[in-house]
């Protein structure tokens, strides 16, 4: 045949799903060559269409349209589930999110006859516990994948599940869990991007001649942070679909090294030529959220003035996002269990940073 694995990433223009895309393709991708399709609800955007894959719009939450789209396929060796909704609940997010995964399984395992391996993203709330019991069950770090689960309900637990299950439908078929902790990433059409939102927020900090403040806590400016950048996901994916080492395991993915916020927030108002202004150790707990909340207007001028791409500003200011990781300290993992199955992928935090606002600035997301 002329490919070797055939590909099916749902979540294609998500913030892992688009370095997935970027890099199947890739001539020198192990298991390659890759043929990819891509899934997602909303048209392909501009900064998605470069990407030599199959688009497919499809709404994987309706039984009917998944079967009917992804089960015409029967190619697909390979899936990589980097998707997700967002509810108000964690119960809500268990029903809904099950119901995703499952959709998409019903649809692919029967009809995709070569099916070898299911790559699915979870995260770090695996260890923390889901983001209503902040604080409340988390295990104590550095988190490492042999910690039993917590006594709480988790969306993770429930797709993990649903894994499980599934594999055992077909002989021979695989799967790997990969936990990251916040992501560096581009996309634009991301639940959670945290280097967007940031990069937004300068914007308009410099637009309106104002400083540029830190609005998290203390512990978050001051104690050491990681984070996980999307390319390196993609890759610790594309590792655990051909390395059989790797088969039937969760992995956690972070970058391998640690920063503190308040040496990056410099070099986040370099970047954007605005006054950095730090932390306010004086000042109330700020809320993105809040001081953000009017600024749709702002915005849509921003975006006229200096011929940004079109974009609103509820899609690529995810405030609450960044409220919630600037809030708190962040919770360390070991990539120990990584590295002794062979994978030594690492990123340094800082390049990652800087390239990731390159990407924004270059595709005109924001300026
Ligand atoms: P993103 O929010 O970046 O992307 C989601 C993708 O899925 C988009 O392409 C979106 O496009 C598509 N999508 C959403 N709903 C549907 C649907 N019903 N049918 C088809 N496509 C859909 O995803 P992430 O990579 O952030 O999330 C994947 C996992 O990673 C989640 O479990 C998340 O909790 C976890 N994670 C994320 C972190 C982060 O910093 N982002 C940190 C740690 C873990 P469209 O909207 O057009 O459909």
């Amino acid at each position: 045949p002329k490919y070797q694995s055939v590909a099916l990433i749902l979540g294609v223009t998500g913030i892992v799903g688009n370095s997935l895309a970027e890099i199947l393709p890739l001539s020198d991708t192990p298991g390659g060559p890759w043929k990819v399709y891509g899934v997602a609800r909303r048209p392909r955007p501009q900064w998605n269409a470069d990407h030599p894959i199959e688009y497919i719009q499809c709404d994987i939450s309706d039984p009917e349209e998944t079967l009917t789209k992804l089960g015409d396929l029967q190619d697909v060796t390979h899936l990589f589930y980097v998707t997700w909704a967002n509810r108000a609940t964690e119960s809500e997010n268990c029903e809904i999110n099950g119901k995703m995964l499952k959709n998409v399984l019903d649809a692919v395992i029967p009809n995709s006859p070569n099916l070898q391996h299911i790559s699915l993203q979870t995260g770090r709330k695996h260890y923390l516990g889901p983001s209503e019991l902040h604080g409340k069950v988390a295990h104590d770090p550095p988190f490492h994948e042999d910690l039993p689960r917590l006594e709480a309900p988790n969306f993770y637990y429930t797709l993990e599940d649903i894994t499980f299950k599934s594999v055992e439908q077909k002989e021979g078929l695989t799967w790997s869990i990969h936990r990251p902790g916040v992501i560096f990433g581009f996309s634009p059409y991301s639940m959670m991007n945290i280097i967007g939102t940031l990069c937004v927020y300068a914007t308009i900090c410099k637009h309106e001649g104002v400083p540029f403040k830190f609005p998290g806590t203390k512990e978050a400016w001051d104690h050491y942070s990681d984070v996980s950048d999307a390319d390196l996901i993609a890759e610790q994916h594309i590792w655990a679909a051909v390395e059989p080492y790797a088969k039937n395991e969760a992995f956690n993915i972070s970058n391998g090294d640690v920063f503190k916020w308040k040496h990056f927030w410099k070099v986040l108002a370099e970047q954007f030529e605005v006054e950095n202004g730090g932390f306010d150790e004086g000042g109330e707990k700020m809320s993105l959220e809040e001081m953000m909340k009017d600024k749709g207007g702002v915005w849509d001028e921003i975006v006229r003035e200096k011929g940004l791409q079109v974009t609103k500003l509820e899609e690529v200011g995810v405030w609450w996002f960044v409220d919630q990781i600037l809030g708190d300290e962040c919770k360390l993992d070991t990539m120990n269990k990584s590295k002794e199955h062979g994978f030594f992928g690492f990123r340094n935090s800082k390049s990652s940073l800087v390239s990731w606002i390159d990407k924004m600035k270059g595709y005109k997301i924001v300026s």
